[in-house]
C-alpha cells in the first residue's frame, strides 16, 4: 500500500466508516465548511456542509512543492500578458471572431483602453490548477489543467478543511496520517492582498465591493474571506450586478460609488450574460476602483490564451532572460493544440477525430462542465468542420490521474467507496502599481476530487468536492 493512503482495515470497515461519516459532516458544521441548500440558494435560514472527502487523498510532497514554487512565476506571467496588449489583440484575433463572449470583453478592454486607465494599480488573486499526469513510463508529472484569472473561488472554505479531516484521521486512529495534512489559509491570504490594494487605493472612507452572482450559494466561502478582511479593518459590501445596474455611478474623476466609494472591486461572479451586465462591466472598468481582476487579466485568462502560450518560443518572449522560468513553466504545459482555419487546424482536427479519447475540447468557459470528452468531440468538430466556427474552442491532450479509493460526502446523496481522482489549485495573489509589482505571493491550495466516471468537473458544476493532500 502506498504510504499516505487509508488502510483497507479502515476503508473498508463499514461500522467505522459509518460513524466517521457521523463524525465528518458534524466536523464540517462546527469548522464552517458550509454551502447554502440547491433549494434555497439565497437563504441561510438552513444551510448544510459543502461536499467533501472523507479522507485526504495522498499526494507527492516534491509535486506538491514543485506548483507552490511556480506560482509566484505564474502570477508574474500573468501580469505580463495582461500589459502586453498587442500579444492579446494577437492571440485572441481568431477566437473573438466567433465567440460573443470573449468578444464583448475585449470590446471593454478596447473602450477603456482608448480612454486611458484611470486606475494603475492592479490586483490578482488568481489559481493555477493542475492534475497529477500518470505516463506509459510510471512516472508521475505535475501538468496543468489551466489557470484562472476570475472566478478563483473556494480560497475560502479550504482555509477550514484541514481541521475537520485532521479530526476525522484522529478519530479513525490514523495518527500519523493527519500530520501530513497542512495548515492552509488562502482567505488570510486574499484578506491581505485586498487590505494592500485598499490601503494603496488611499481613502479610509471607501470600501472593498465584491461583485456577487445573483444566486448565492456559496456565500460562505466569500464571507471567510470578507470576514477577513473586516478583521484587518476593512469594510465590505457585497453587491449583485443589479445593484451596481441600478445604483452605481462614476463622479467626475471616476470614482465608482455604489452608494458608497468603491475602492477595490473583487469579481466572483462567471459570466455576465445579460446586456445590462456588460454596461455594468464597462462602468467598473473606467472608474477608478482597483479591479479584481481587471478586464486585460480577465482576458490574461482565458483559454486560446493558455494553448497560445503553449507554443514554441511564446514564454521566451514574456520572460526573455529566464530561462530557467521558461523551461519551469513549460514542463507542466499539457499539449495544448489550436483550431483556427487553416492547415494548423485542419492537422488538429484529424488528430481529434482520430483518436477522440485522448482529447479533451474546451470553449472560452468558466465553471465547470463546458468541455466537450469522447465521441461528443467528433461530433461537435464534425459539425464545425472547416468553419471558422471552430476557432471558439482549443484542444488539450487529456490527462490520466492515478485513481485513489475514497468516499465523497454529499449533502442528500449516498454516501459509497468510489475510485476518485483529485485536482491540485494553487492561489496566488499580487499587486502591480504602474510598471512596479509590489506584491507576489503563493496565496495556499486548493484539492477538489471526483468519482473517476465524470469526466468534467468543478465543485460549483456540482461534481468535485473539497479536499486535501495528505503529504507523502
Ligand atoms: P473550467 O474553467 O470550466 O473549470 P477546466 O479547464 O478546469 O475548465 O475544465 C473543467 C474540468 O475538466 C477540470 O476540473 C477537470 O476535471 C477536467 N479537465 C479539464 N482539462 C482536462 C484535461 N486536459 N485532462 C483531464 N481532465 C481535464
Ligand atoms: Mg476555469
Ligand atoms: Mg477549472
Amino acid at each position: 500500500m502506498a504510504a499516505g493512503a487509508v488502510p483497507e482495515e479502515v476503508l473498508l470497515n463499514s461500522d467505522l466508516i459509518q460513524e466517521l461519516k457521523e463524525v465528518a459532516r458534524d466536523a464540517a458544521l462546527l469548522h464552517g465548511v458550509l454551502m447554502r441548500t440547491k433549494e434555497s440558494p439565497n437563504s441561510s435560514e438552513v444551510v448544510s456542509y459543502a461536499p467533501f472527502t472523507l479522507f485526504p487523498t495522498p499526494l507527492p510532497r516534491p509535486l506538491f512543492q514543485q506548483a507552490v514554487q511556480l506560482q509566484i512565476l505564474f502570477n508574474r506571467l500573468v501580469d505580463k500578458i495582461s500589459q502586453d496588449l498587442s500579444f492579446l489583440e494577437e492571440a485572441l484575433a481568431s477566437t473573438i471572431k466567433v465567440d460573443d463572449f470573449t468578444a464583448q470583453l475585449f470590446n471593454i478592454h478596447r473602450t477603456v483602453q482608448q480612454e486611458g486607465h484611470s486606475q494603475s494599480t492592479v490586483l490578482g488573486l488568481i489559481r493555477s490548477d493542475y492534475m497529477l499526469d500518470l505516463g506509459p513510463d510510471g512516472k508521475t508529472t505535475l501538468k496543468q489543467i489551466e489557470f484562472n484569472t476570475i472566478a478563483a473561488s473556494f480560497g475560502g472554505l479550504s482555509s477550514r478543511t484541514p481541521d475537520v479531516h485532521r479530526h476525522i484521521l484522529k478519530v479513525a486512529g490514523l495518527l500519523e496520517h493527519q500530520k501530513r495534512v497542512m495548515d492552509n489559509n488562502p482567505a488570510a491570504e486574499f484578506a491581505s492582498a485586498l487590505a494592500k490594494a485598499w490601503e494603496l487605493y488611499g481613502s479610509g472612507r471607501a470600501v472593498v465591493m465584491f461583485l456577487v452572482e445573483d444566486v448565492q450559494r456559496n456565500i460562505f466561502d466569500h464571507r471567510c474571506v470578507e470576514n477577513e478582511l473586516w478583521k484587518r479593518n476593512v469594510p465590505v459590501i457585497r453587491k449583485t450586478f443589479d445593484d451596481v445596474f441600478k445604483t452605481g455611478l462614476l463622479d467626475q474623476e471616476k470614482k465608482l460609488f455604489v452608494l458608497v466609494p468603491c475602492a477595490v472591486l473583487c469579481g466572483s461572479f462567471l459570466c455576465c450574460v445579460f446586456l445590462q451586465n456588460w454596461e455594468v462591466r464597462l462602468m467598473m472598468e473606467r472608474s477608478q476602483a482597483v479591479k479584481c481582476p481587471n478586464i486585460q487579466t480577465h482576458l490574461a485568462g482565458v483559454k486560446k490564451v493558455q494553448q497560445v502560450l503553449a507554443q514554441p518560443g511564446v514564454l521566451e518572449k514574456f520572460f526573455p532572460n529566464e530561462p530557467e522560468a521558461v523551461a519551469q513553466i513549460r514542463a507542466t504545459f499539457a499539449g495544448l493544440y489550436a483550431l483556427d482555419v487553416g492547415e494548423q487546424g485542419d492537422r488538429t482536427v484529424a488528430m481529434a477525430l482520430a483518436n477522440p479519447e485522448k482529447f479533451v475540447l474546451k470553449p472560452q468557459r468558466e465553471g465547470g462542465g463546458n468541455n466537450i470528452y469522447g465521441e461528443d468531440i467528433c461530433r461537435v468538430l464534425q459539425g464545425l468542420k472547416g468553419n471558422s466556427e471552430r476557432a471558439a474552442y482549443i484542444l488539450m491532450d487529456k490527462i490520466h490521474p492515478q485513481p485513489v479509493e475514497n468516499y465523497l460526502l454529499c449533502c442528500n446523496s449516498a454516501v459509497k467507496l468510489t475510485t476518485c481522482v483529485s485536482e491540485l489549485g494553487i492561489f496566488g495573489t499580487y499587486i502591480r502599481q504602474g510598471t512596479k509589482m509590489v506584491w507576489n505571493q503563493c496565496a495556499g491550495h486548493l484539492l477538489r476530487t471526483k468519482s473517476a466516471e465524470h469526466d468534467d468537473g468543478g465543485i460549483a458544476a456540482g461534481v468535485a468536492v473539497l479536499d486535501n493532500p495528505c503529504l507523502v
